[in-house]
């Protein structure tokens, strides 16, 4: 699997989704640019999940708010003082680790042994080795098990209570018995706020501090009663919003997973007081209909419900997708209450209270919130459509099998070869239906070398223009996922191709 996801990385980088940033450089710590077709399979997420917001929902719109906003939001919505990982450092090793994801990282470890231990066993006993039994009765693998839920149990006591101390010492044992680093020598446990801070303007007592924004959030919460206001909006009502936001991630690793600067889609939705944990049900059912509705089938999801929640949630849900290094949050469900707009008014001294018409009475309206990362889904439905595939003359294809309306290029156009007319027709084709599709054009190496570069873009249809088009108008059409060609006019193209693209 550890190879398989270096296999995703590389093949980004080749295929131009995604380049370090800064590379020339030697790059910069958990920053990422998107490349020529990482750009077109990004703008096309957004639009997936853009449209079903706001165009499904008549009572969702959108807006764009900017990344700078006055700084006391930030001690508002508790970002100032709460926004914190718990961080520690290996004295010997010098190394900087996030303690609760190292904790998590040592969880692992003790399942791996548990691996060990039955793979162990197995070629040991050969055929009559009773797997299910030795799970549950081998005194090792039961010991593990056990000193594994004792830590765990540690951990979200830990966490509850927020003893730095304790997470300190969970580390300290788990090296014993699990090493990562394999050293006793760490120093405390201290919270790091992730907020990245710079200075605007120059006044003459000095510069304003200000954020970039860790979440979008709260750029529809400031926002609200101007679009309630100025759109007529009725509670129910949601605003949607797709934007860059920073945080100064402490662990740099898995790739776009976690970035220090990243992409959020999220919509806020406001609801009547009381009927929050109704409407959070409801959102919960509709995002992960969404997400399946991708095609990579429902084993690839599951919800992880929160035991412990944010200060600001009353209910709290993650969809977690299967990817290649295991479930990983990828999307958000959150149950606010009226914290954020509560804590808005306090410190703005703005009422943000909103006037029910059918209660006539006026409140400050609950929140439900669905936030996903931009570059996590990415990452999501790049792995789940790779493949490498053994065909039958012996060779392999790398294919990337996207769900059609999100693929970079719809349609490549490739002339037979390179004279006789064929690519001024095969021009022709792409003139005629550019302004329906993303189309490629390309005339160089062998028609089988051309198949796989598409294949390895993700391109779900390849059209090839022979001589017998000079003659007939047809096409030879290739369809990426099963290989399979069929001669068709020219002129049906539009709607063969548009029926499978159309989300
Ligand atoms: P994590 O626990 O993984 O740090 P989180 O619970 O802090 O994430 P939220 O604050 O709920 O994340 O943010 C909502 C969504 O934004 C997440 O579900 C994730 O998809 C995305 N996201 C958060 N942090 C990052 C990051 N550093 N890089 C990429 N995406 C991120």
């Amino acid at each position: 699997q550890e190879n398989l996801f270096k296999k995703i990385v590389s093949h980004c980088k080749e295929y131009g989704f995604v380049f370090p940033s800064s590379e020339i450089y030697d790059g910069l710590g958990a920053v990422y640019d998107y490349g020529q077709n990482g750009v077109e399979l990004k703008n096309n997420i957004k639009k997936y999940w853009w449209d079903s917001m706001t165009l499904l929902n008549e009572n969702v719109v959108g807006i764009d708010s900017a990344v700078f906003m006055h700084p006391t939001i930030w001690k508002a919505s508790g970002h100032v003082d709460a926004f914190n990982d718990p961080l520690i450092d290996n004295k010997e090793s010098k190394k900087r680790y996030r303690a609760d994801v190292l904790i998590e990282d040592h969880l692992a470890k003790f399942d791996e042994k548990v691996e060990k231990e039955v793979q162990k066993a197995k070629k040991r006993f050969g055929e009559a080795f009773d797997e299910a039994q030795y799970r549950s009765t081998s005194p090792k693998v039961l010991e593990t098990l056990a000193q594994k839920d004792a830590i765990h149990e540690r951990f979200a006591k830990a966490l509850n209570d927020g003893d730095l101390n304790e997470l300190r010492q969970i580390i300290i044992d788990c090296e014993i018995v699990c090493p990562i680093s394999g050293t006793k020598n760490w120093t405390e446990v201290r919270q790091f706020n992730l907020m990245f801070a710079t200075e605007m303007g120059s006044t003459a007592d000095g510069a304003m501090k200000v954020y970039l924004r860790p979440e979008t959030a709260q750029g529809i919460f400031v926002n609200y009663l101007n679009v309630q206001k100025s759109g007529r909006m009725k509670i129910p009502f949601g605003i949607a919003q797709i934007g860059k936001a920073f945080r100064n991630e402490i662990v740099a690793r898995q790739f776009i997973f976690r970035m220090r600067e990243f992409e959020q889609m999220e919509m806020q939705f406001f609801v009547r007081p009381g009927s929050e944990l109704e409407w959070f049900e409801k959102w919960k059912e509709t995002r992960m209909k969404w997400h399946q509705n991708l095609g990579f089938g429902a084993a690839k999801y599951r919800f992880h419900d929160h035991e412990k929640l944010a200060h600001y949630a009353n209910a709290a849900t993650d969809i977690e997708f299967e990817m290649p290094f295991g479930f990983k949050e990828v999307e958000g469900i959150h149950s606010r209450t009226d914290f954020d707009l509560s804590s808005h008014e306090q410190y703005s001294g703005k009422k943000l209270r909103y006037f029910d018409p059918e209660l006539n009475d006026s409140y400050i309206p609950y929140v439900v919130e669905t936030s996903i990362g931009v570059d996590r889904l990415f990452l999501s439905i790049l792995s789940a459509s790779y493949e490498e595939e053994a065909l039958e003359n012996g060779e392999t294809r790398v294919v990337l099998k996207f769900p059609a309306p999100l693929a970079p290029v719809k349609l490549a156009v490739l002339p037979l070869v390179r004279k006789d007319g064929l690519p001024e027709v095969a021009r022709k084709i792409i003139d005629e239906l550019k302004y329906e599709f993303a189309c490629q054009y390309d005339e160089k190496d062998s028609i089988g070398k051309r198949y796989r570069r598409q294949d390895a873009m993700g391109t779900p249809f390849c059209v090839t223009v022979d001589h017998e088009t000079l003659t007939d108008n047809m096409v030879t059409i290739r369809y990426r996922d099963d290989m399979r060609q069929e001669r068709v006019p020219i002129s049906q193209l539009k709607e063969i191709i548009g029926a499978k693209v159309s989300m």
